[in-house]
């Protein structure tokens, strides 16, 4: 099953992509994770991919396909995988489509999680992300159990610097004006699947089980 998360910046497609990941057993692809992990480790494409992420743009598409598609030889990719935060931009999903193409293959499911921009700010403020291990919390709708600790592995929780409200006006403008076209695209494509994101986390993801099966 390959499937494709779609929205805006916080609308929840990290939280939605975990349990998708879980419940079908495919790997959660999360390109900002590839990115921040890089960031982490000083890697040259690191260094690349910062200036960009620290003001909200997106990074060139040609970075982010050579990151991915070497990721999709890797073997966990065999029986297909949740995309989240990839494709962004209209190249972006043609590229993906022609490499799907090549093998006779083809997106099964994009979903995109409808949150307006009014609740994104907030949903962004409140955000936690883990040092360590990448888990994301939030401080309202999701709070860890001890106040700036992850459950899941002890470390320190901290607020993005690219989930600062500056910020986050930009990424929501990138996102209206390159990545909302995707919707057309795989709306058009026959793929995709509009789900109601201001709900509670496990009511959206009862909502994506009853299209996914
Ligand atoms: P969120 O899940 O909050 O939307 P991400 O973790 O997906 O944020 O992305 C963080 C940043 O990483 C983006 O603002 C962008 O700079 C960069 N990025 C991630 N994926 C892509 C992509 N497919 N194309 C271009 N830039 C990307
Ligand atoms: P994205 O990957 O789309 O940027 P995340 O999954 O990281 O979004 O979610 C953004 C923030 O909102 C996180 O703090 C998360 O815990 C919280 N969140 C996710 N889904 C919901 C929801 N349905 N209701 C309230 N808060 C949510
Ligand atoms: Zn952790």
């Amino acid at each position: 099953m390959k499937i494709i998360m779609l929205g805006a910046p916080g609308a929840g497609k990290g939280t939605q992509a975990k349990r998708i990941a879980a419940k079908y057993n495919v790997p959660h692809i999360s390109t900002g994770d590839i990115f921040r992990a890089n960031i982490k480790n000083n890697t040259e494409l690191g260094q690349k991919a910062k200036a960009f992420m620290d003001k909200g743009e997106l990074v060139p598409d040609s970075l982010v396909l050579d990151l991915i598609m070497d990721r999709f030889t890797e073997d966990d990719c065999k029986n297909g995988y949740v995309l989240d935060g990839f494709p962004r931009t209209i190249p972006q999903a043609e590229a993906l489509s022609d490499a799907l193409k090549a093998n006779g293959e083809k997106v099964d499911f994009a979903i995109n999680i409808d949150v307006p921009d009014e609740n994104i700010i907030n949903r962004m403020g409140g955000r936690r992300a883990c040092v360590g291990c990448g888990a994301t919390y939030h401080i309202q709708f999701n709070a860890p159990k001890v106040e700036g600790v992850c459950d899941a592995c002890g470390e320190k929780l901290i607020l993005r610097d690219d989930d600062k409200p500056e910020t986050v006006k930009n990424r929501l403008n990138v996102y209206h004006t390159q990545t909302q076209p995707l919707i057309d695209f795989y709306e058009k494509a026959g793929v995709l699947v509009n789900i109601d994101g201001t709900q509670d986390m496990d009511k959206v993801f009862a909502d994506i089980v009853k299209v996914l099966g």
